[in-house]
């Protein structure tokens, strides 16, 4: 199905909206108004949703995330960016794995079972896309995505 993104991210962001107010985070979104992906939007949304809800719950408040959306050679390009706690370079390598959680603890005090990047990952690699991680402990962690 065509997407036309803009008003996709901002019915997204509005979802999110009560949970972040709370958190005192703001959201930024940089998306022109012409895009349009070729996407199964109920399932893109999980995407989308499950990035944003590890910005919040690994952030501190009055921090912002900023969601870029860009065509870059024919690709549309999604990233998603935290000034959180980051993740620890001997930990990017694995946290798409099923159960796999960085700091046990903090996980478990904060929920959650450790499935949703791993349901990330595949659901983008169903849309025929990518997905990256980049990220430095107490500076961030901007994940990008490629379809
Ligand atoms: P669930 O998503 O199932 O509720 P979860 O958030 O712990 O649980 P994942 O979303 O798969 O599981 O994330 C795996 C781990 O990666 C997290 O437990 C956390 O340690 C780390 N992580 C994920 N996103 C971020 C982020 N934006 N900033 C810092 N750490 C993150
Ligand atoms: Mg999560």
């Amino acid at each position: 199905e065509e997407v036309h993104l803009l008003p996709y991210f901002e019915m997204m962001i509005e979802k999110v909206s009560p949970a972040l107010q709370e958190n005192r985070m703001i959201l930024h979104l940089e998306c022109p108004d012409d895009l349009y992906a070729q996407i199964d939007p109920v399932r893109f949304e999980q995407v989308i949703l499950n990035l944003i809800d590890n910005a919040r719950k690994y952030s501190e408040p009055n921090t912002s995330i900023f969601i870029d959306v860009a065509l870059i050679n024919e690709r549309i390009h999604m990233t998603l960016k935290d000034e959180g706690k980051g993740i620890p370079e001997e930990d990017l390598p694995r946290i798409f794995e099923r159960f796999y959680r960085v700091d046990k603890s903090r996980a478990r005090a904060l929920g959650g079972t450790g499935l949703g990047l791993s349901i990330v990952k595949q659901l983008v690699e169903a849309h025929g896309g990518m997905i990256e991680v980049t990220s430095s402990p107490n500076i961030g962690t901007t994940f990008e995505i490629i379809l």
